[in-house]
């Protein structure tokens, strides 16, 4: 073996990201094979669009014990919401809730804020000048701002006003309203505090965020029963 050789397989051992990918290769896959395979020849059929926080530590697989098949999956900075005014804009997010409902006939959208947020944070602290994107993207939560000190108190109720805004704001998503009057989606304004690994239910009934443990269900609006497609019940 030459020398460069052996730094070749040396660097490669290093690169602990290509070892994760061969991992889920040899060992993952395996395991779950029939299931991708029959993703790919069905097609796949979400009953949930996820609609969340970029933030690494909200875990949409794991808070949900959801497997492949299962989460149509839309992240942002903030799980923010843009207004629809059906415009050719590029808004990413408006158009994987256009896709999931019209396309996908997802049954509930999810939409999940979290303790902690960075993105509540900046737009209570403002970004640097060169995020002029971030510092426009940052004001689909201004509504949601509270005149005061930015307290750990008043940063988690702004988060959760944050996400109820955006709800308000997902209803005026035609094809939204429209199925959700129909009884054939439902809403659920989740936040999800990090250190607690508990998510906070909205209630629309209450005006308030439930735990998920004293929680009578995991949803905001009209409540249907989540059943996957094997006829598992998850308990969320
Ligand atoms: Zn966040």
């Amino acid at each position: 073996m030459t020398e460069h050789s052996d730094a070749a397989v040396a660097a490669e051992h290093k690169d602990e990201l290509l070892q994760r990918l061969r991992h889920f290769h040899s060992d993952y896959f395996p395991l779950h094979q029939q299931r991708f395979q029959d993703l790919v020849s069905e097609g796949q059929h979400p009953k949930t669009l996820f609609i969340g926080c970029s933030d690494s530590r909200l875990v949409p697989y794991l808070l949900t014990g959801a497997g492949p098949g299962e989460l149509f999956v839309v992240r942002n900075v903030g799980a923010f919401v843009p207004p629809y005014d059906g415009s050719h804009g590029l808004h990413g997010t408006t158009a994987a809730i256009e896709f999931a409902v019209l396309s996908l006939h997802v049954e509930r959208i999810i939409l999940c804020g979290h303790s902690h947020c960075g993105a509540i944070r900046a737009a209570y602290d403002g970004v640097p000048a060169e995020a002029v994107a971030l510092r426009a993207w940052l004001k689909l939560a201004q509504e949601a701002l509270l005149p005061v000190q930015a307290s750990p108190e008043a940063m988690r109720r702004t988060e959760q006003r944050a996400v109820v805004l955006q709800l308000e704001r997902l209803m005026a998503y035609p094809m939204v309203r429209r199925e959700v009057e129909a009884g054939r989606l439902t809403l659920h304004g989740w936040h999800y505090v990090i250190e607690e690994g508990e998510i906070h239910i909205f209630d629309v009934q209450k005006g308030s965020f439930v735990p998920a443990s004293s929680a009578s269900n995991s949803g905001t609006g009209p409540y249907q029963p989540y059943v996957e497609n094997e006829g598992r019940v998850f308990s969320l």
